[in-house]
């Protein structure tokens, strides 16, 4: 093994990877830019290296700096993490010709899987099963339509070298294709630098399966199962699991056996995915899935992977890049248990999924029978720059029983309520309302499960009266303020009456409390709630007993108010009058920039009538495009900003007149 390794990323995968290399006693060797310097996978490193500023063109996407860094710090190996350089394989040979080891597959292999033309090609040369459509060189928006026309709509229009859900677009009719094509080619060209698409056909209600593979040096190759990861919001992965629902051994070797094959055709070696796309209307079937794409690198979700075979990938990808031979042979390999892990992302699901940034004030996971893979502690600030991954959670059972993925999924939930966050808004309430989903808990999983429930999931304001009361609740009891251990109920301090005022998303907020018998009424927004036994614990818990049903809630206070988190829900009071301008903009007459980014679309012009909730500018921040749209009726009176500009939060893009 060699000694010392410098990984080419940041975040949780970053600090992931350290925690192998470091248990083998490797020495750890960090990148970072401006925006990390005192990021957690820096502080986690035993050296770090700066490469640049923030945006990742200038620093992660920078080959030149990393290996400059690593043969600087005298590392050995570059384990490129996902994302960023991990499947580019001018870098891969850049690294292998510095005379460093490279930990991922043969460059040979990234360049024949990168586009995904070429790799549905080598998939049909392979014998594996694609779905018809066409991959073909001539571009032309007429050969194009005609191919999708033949293959029969729905079809996809997909970037052949894209990735993370992007540059694909749905097309149900041949009268909406050219619009569609030129939409993804823009995409394309701007993410990928790469405008060429292929054309595929859609599957209805798709799960979404794939095959982990690991191969030597030596000609040895071998799978680790399957991950489910068909709980997607726009293409993209929300919760995984393993193994998948309803699997039987007939598919499973169908589908093991279809990923061996494609790996084997490009020499595969070291950790790598094969994606395919499967029919879920009914049971899974051995004729019932096709090759998507592969991905060359070690995956988001491999923990799921790693918690049923209780194989440690990284590790496995540090040994076969060193030289080693695969430590287990397939027979040796095996299956024990559920795993579940849900994808914790800085946003706000309420809000249309609005990226949250800023600093973290509170992160607190208590690691308890179950794994969690972090890139940031509290008190860590949360960087418009990348991606908007906080954590990992991933829950593991190996008790038979045949509720097992049931039980896996209800105990995530429960857990995902218990953690502990402030600062920036999480998507926890979504994550538990997916796990908890009846589809989800009935196995019923498809890649629209998430779009087709939408409004029940991301709702975020299950609790609202609740956290009000919670809040009334921490502000008129001295206990809950002080040091509180004590676990006994409490009262009001005799008081008959209190009565709580705050602001609460820009409007004031009365919350009257009133003792009646062993308890009291609350009085919020002219609904009565009746709380009886409230408990507090551990410093920031309250317990109690509202309209019948027994909730708990984290109280965390701040110096300008308190924040309220139930389930995942997080509830914001300030101090009445506090007047804290909002960053809402719902009333008002300009368009801000809710974060940092750069303006990817823009459809108003001076003078344009606009109507309430349409689209008028599309900020990039975070990897994601946001809409922003019109607040009110009214007419455009000014364009602060064009295509291509970088904003800062609060800047002023769009402002707005009365219709007259
Ligand atoms: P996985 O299949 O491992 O879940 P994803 O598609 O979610 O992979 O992407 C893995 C990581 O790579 C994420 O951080 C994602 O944002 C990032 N990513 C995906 N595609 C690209 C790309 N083209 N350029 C940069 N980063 C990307
Ligand atoms: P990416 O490189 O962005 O991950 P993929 O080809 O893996 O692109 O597709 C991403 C997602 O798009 C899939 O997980 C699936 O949800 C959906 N998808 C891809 N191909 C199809 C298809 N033919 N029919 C239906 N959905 C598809
Ligand atoms: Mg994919």
């Amino acid at each position: 093994m060699f000694t010392s390794l410098l990984v080419a990323n940041r975040g949780e995968i970053a600090c992931r990877i350290f925690r192998t290399a470091r248990a083998r006693g490797v020495r750890c060797i960090a990148v970072y830019s401006d925006a990390d310097a005192k990021a957690k996978h820096v502080r986690e490193a035993d050296a770090a290296v700066h490469i640049g500023p923030a945006p990742a063109a200038d620093s992660y996407l920078r080959g030149d700096k990393i290996i400059a860094a690593a043969l600087e710090s005298g590392a050995a190996a570059i384990h490129p993490g996902y994302g960023f350089l991990s499947e580019n394989p001018d870098f891969a040979q850049a690294v292998i010709d510095a005379g460093l080891i490279w930990v991922g597959p043969k460059p040979a292999s990234i360049r024949a899987m990168g586009l995904k033309d070429e790799a549905k090609r080598i998939a049909i040369a392979a014998g594996v099963p694609v779905l018809p459509g066409y991959q073909d060189a001539d571009q032309s928006e007429k050969t194009l339509l005609k191919a999708a026309k033949a293959i029969g709509f729905p079809v996809l229009i997909k970037a052949v070298a894209g990735g993370g859900g992007r540059g694909i677009r749905e097309v149900n009719t041949a009268d909406e294709f050219s619009a569609q094509l030129q939409s993804a080619q823009r995409e394309a060209q701007a993410a990928f630098g790469d405008a060429r698409v292929l054309i595929e056909k859609l599957v209805q209600r798709p799960r979404h399966i794939e095959v982990q593979v690991f191969g030597d040096g030596y000609g040895g190759l071998v799978h680790l199962f399957e991950r489910d990861c068909s709980l997607q919001r726009r293409r993209q992965k929300v919760i995984e699991e393993a193994p998948a629902p309803g699997m039987t051994d007939a598919v499973r070797a169908a589908m093991t056996e279809a990923a061996l094959k494609v790996a084997r055709a490009v020499n595969y070696e070291n950790a790598g995915t094969v994606e395919f796309i499967v029919d879920g209307n009914g049971p899974l079937r051995p004729d019932g899935f096709w090759f998507m794409e592969m991905n060359t690198r070690l995956q988001v979700e491999h923990p799921v992977t790693e918690s049923v075979t209780g194989v440690d990938l990284v590790d496995w990808q540090l040994r076969v890049a060193a030289g080693e031979k695969l430590p287990l042979t397939q027979d040796q390999i095996t299956l024990t248990g559920h795993a579940v892990e849900a994808r914790i992302c800085a946003e706000d699901p309420s809000e249309g999924f609005r990226p949250s940034v800023g600093r973290l004030r509170t992160l607190s996971l208590p690691h308890y029978m179950f794994r969690i893979d972090s890139g940031f502690d509290g008190g860590d600030v949360i960087s418009p720059f990348y991606d908007s991954l906080v954590a990992k959670f991933i829950v593991h059972q190996t008790i038979a029983s045949p509720r097992q993925r049931q039980a896996v999924c209800t105990f995530a939930a429960a857990e995902l309520g218990r953690l502990a966050f402030d600062g920036v808004t999480l998507n926890v309430a979504f994550l538990i309302q997916c796990l908890v989903h009846d589809d989800m808990l009935e196995g019923r999983v498809h890649t629209g499960l998430i779009s087709d429930h939408l409004d029940a999931l991301a709702s975020g304001r299950r609790y609202e009266a609740e956290a009000a009361i919670f809040a009334a609740l921490a502000q008129t009891n001295q206990p809950v303020c002080g040091p509180f251990a004590q676990a006994d109920a409490w009262r009001l301090n005799g008081a008959s009456r209190h009565e709580a005022h705050f602001e609460r998303a820009g409007e004031a907020m009365v919350v009257a409390l009133t003792r009646k018998g062993d308890g009291w009424t609350a009085d919020v927004k002219g609904a009565a709630h009746t709380v009886v036994a409230v408990r507090q614990w551990g410093g920031r818990w309250i317990e109690a007993d509202i309209g019948g049903q027994s909730r708990d809630a984290q109280v965390m206070r701040r110096s300008d108010g308190v924040g309220v988190l139930i389930e995942g829900e997080l509830h914001e009071f300030l101090p009445a009058g506090a007047a804290r301008e909002h960053a809402d903009v719902a009333a008002s007459d300009e368009i801000k920039a809710p974060l940092p980014g750069k303006i990817v679309g823009l459809s108003a012009r001076a003078g344009d009538a606009v109507t309430k909730g349409d689209a008028l500018v599309t900020l990039e921040a975070m990897k994601m495009e946001h809409q922003l749209k019109a607040p009110r009726d009214g007419v455009v009176a000014a364009v602060h900003v064009a295509i291509g500009a970088q904003v800062k939060e609060g800047g002023v893009l769009i402002a707005l007149a009365p219709l007259s």
